[in-house]
């Protein structure tokens, strides 16, 4: 085979030795010595006789091209499908002392190979989940597995689908290299499903190493990596790949054992804050994606012909959550696609990202819905440690992290946004001496304090409130008490912000005198709307929050982007797969 790699350790194997018979005894102590002698003596020459002529059967049928075991092996047909015998199908992950010495038949990647001589070879199958386990063939005397079946199955491609059967057996020794360790599998049946090329674009040694650049434009292979399929010994021997290349090799990226933990957490992280937001009476519902009017200005949006008119992709689901709760709902929420036509190439940025959103109906003060908001974070963030252990461990082999520092319960961290200023000016970076109370934040500015929390409170999770009216948009709600502030706030993660809420305007004359102070035309398509939502009915006071389940999921796991996070990562410059 190609590019069969052996394995890094000896593959230990329950395929039982030629075994001796034992001899008779006689009736006096020395004649029963010497006929123990005999008798061993004997059982080695049948054992050696045995062996030989197992030898000669398998040069025999080699030699004169017949094979027993041609209806075992090869390509599956549906011929080969119906002439199966009926075995007990199984998945690894159910794999127990039930089964041994039972056949069963599985269907799964072949990971890794190595022929041992010419009757031998051992071969890692996988199954979704990266569970693994050692499969081992043998020539046999009778020829039912042949010499030319060992060596097919040697040299089946790597990453090639395949249905087994095989017997259970439990080896002398764990398999370390398996995460079914303490069960192989004595192949009786081998037959290709769907055959891999030769050469893999590139391989799951590699794909499971830490991305090497995520620039978009860089070329698109590093001399090398096309051409390693085996995985040497030395981990550090593996050449990385760029996410170029990744991305252009989608099928090995996904199979990576890193990739699919990720994609793991991420799908616990949304039926995480599912279950959370359910428990507490909030309604899920769908927003447009479509939509006719840029909704926050029209900056940063994409346009799409439609029909005679232009449409647009909602940049977020921010007036439809609210309409909901104009409409009568108490508190929903949203998980979907979300669009901005950023040109921006950074590892925080995505041009479609997956938007978990919420918004409820306040009865005295914005922070009952901060209160949720948190909560539902820290949720997330106290059950990953316990629900994805194996999962988190997985992604740190690859990519190290720290544990996730939490607050005590009761000891969160919420500063107001002059407090986290102020903060800056007294503790931080030389730089950050003269950081303004009524201007934004910037990304280092958000780096240099997340540090100082960290440090201060012992925490990677904190909340910046009552940001500058001048850094919000024009439906956040002005601080009855201090205009000069929102009753918006923040949520940041390893210093990196992953949520934005507040208090919204539910007054349509407060919200288009906002509106004009900002310097929007309230008659401005999509804004016009958006204030008739308000002259309709009475809306109740109410406040939300909209986050990123990408930034979420990789800063919780300290990822070096959040295009690792996704399934299929959209930039600027990348639209495929
Ligand atoms: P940033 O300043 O980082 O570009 P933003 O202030 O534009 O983000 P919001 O509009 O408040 O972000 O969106 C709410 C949340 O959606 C963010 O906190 C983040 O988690 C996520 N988010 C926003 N833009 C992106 C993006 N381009 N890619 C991935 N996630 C994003």
């Amino acid at each position: 085979m190609a590019d069969a790699a052996p394995p890094a350790e000896t593959p230990v194997t329950a395929v039982p030795p030629v075994e001796g018979e034992a001899g008779e005894a006689g009736p006096s102590k020395k004649a029963l010595k010497k006929a123990e002698a005999k008798a061993k003596k004997e059982a080695e020459k049948a054992a050696r006789q045995k062996a030989a002529a197992e030898r000669e059967a398998v040069a025999k049928a080699a030699s004169q091209g017949e094979d027993n075991a041609k209806d075992s092996y090869g390509p599956e047909t549906q011929e080969t499908i119906e002439k199966l015998p009926a075995a007990l199908e199984i998945n690894l992950k159910t794999l127990g002392d039930e089964h041994i010495g039972k056949t069963v038949e599985l269907r799964a990647w072949i990971q890794n190979s190595r022929l041992q001589g010419a009757k031998m070879a051992f071969v890692e199958l996988r199954e979704e989940g990266n569970w693994t386990i050692q499969g081992v063939i043998a020539a046999n005397a009778d020829g039912t597995i042949s010499k030319q079946m060992v060596k097919f199955v040697g040299a089946i491609n790597l990453e090639s689908f395949v249905r087994v059967q095989a017997t259970v057996e439990k080896p002398l020794e764990p398999v370390k290299s398996c995460k079914v360790s303490n069960y192989e599998l004595h192949l009786t049946k081998v037959f290709v499903i769907a055959a891999a090329p030769q050469m893999l674009g590139m391989n799951l040694a590699v794909a499971n190493r830490p991305i090497a650049n995520f620039t978009d434009e860089e070329a698109p292979v590093e001399e090398g990596v096309e051409k390693l399929s085996i995985a040497p010994a030395d981990e550090l021997a593996i050449p990385t790949a760029t996410m170029l290349t990744h991305l252009d090799n989608i099928v090995m990226h996904k199979r990576s054992a890193v990739q699919q933990a990720i994609a793991d957490i991420r799908i616990e992280v949304k039926h995480l804050y599912r279950s959370y937001l359910r428990d507490r009476g909030f309604k899920e519902f769908e927003p447009p994606c479509l939509i006719g009017a840029a909704s926050e200005g029209g900056a940063n949006v994409f346009r799409l012909p439609y029909f005679e008119k232009e449409a647009f992709l909602a940049q977020s689901p921010q007036f439809y959550k609210q309409i909901e709760v104009a409409g009568g709902r108490k508190r929903v929420f949203s998980i979907g696609p979300v669009f901005r036509a950023e040109n921006s190439n950074t590892p925080r940025h995505m041009t479609e990202f997956t938007g978990m959103d919420l918004e409820m109906e306040i009865n005295k003060h914005y922070h009952e819905a901060l209160d949720i908001i948190e909560g539902v974070l820290l949720h997330i963030l106290r059950s990953l440690p316990e629900r994805c252990a194996e999962e988190i461990a997985i992604v740190r082999s690859v990519y190290p992290s720290e544990d996730f520092l939490l607050p005590e319960p009761g000891k969160e961290v919420r500063l107001t946004f002059a407090e986290g200023q102020k903060l800056l000016r007294e503790e931080g970076p030389e730089e950050f001496r003269n950081v303004s109370d009524f201007e934004d934040m910037s990304t280092p500015q958000e780096k240099a304090l997340g540090a100082l929390v960290r440090k201060k409170f012992g925490t990677d999770f904190y909340v910046l409130d009552k940001f500058p009216s001048e850094a919000r948009p024009f439906y956040a709600k002005e601080d009855p008490e201090n205009p000069a502030v929102t009753n918006a706030f923040d949520c940041f993660l390893r210093n990196q912000e992953v949520l934005s809420g507040g208090q919204r305007i539910n007054d349509p004359v407060e919200l288009e005198k906002r509106i004009r102070s900002k310097g929007v035309d309230p008659e401005s398509p999509g804004i016009k709307e958006y204030i008739d939502i308000f002259r309709q009915a009475g809306v109740p006071p109410h406040a939300g929050a909209g986050f990123g389940l990408d930034r979420v999921v990789a800063w919780f796991l300290n990822l070096p982007s959040v295009h690792l996070a996704a399934y299929f990562p959209r930039t600027p410059k990348r639209l495929s797969p």
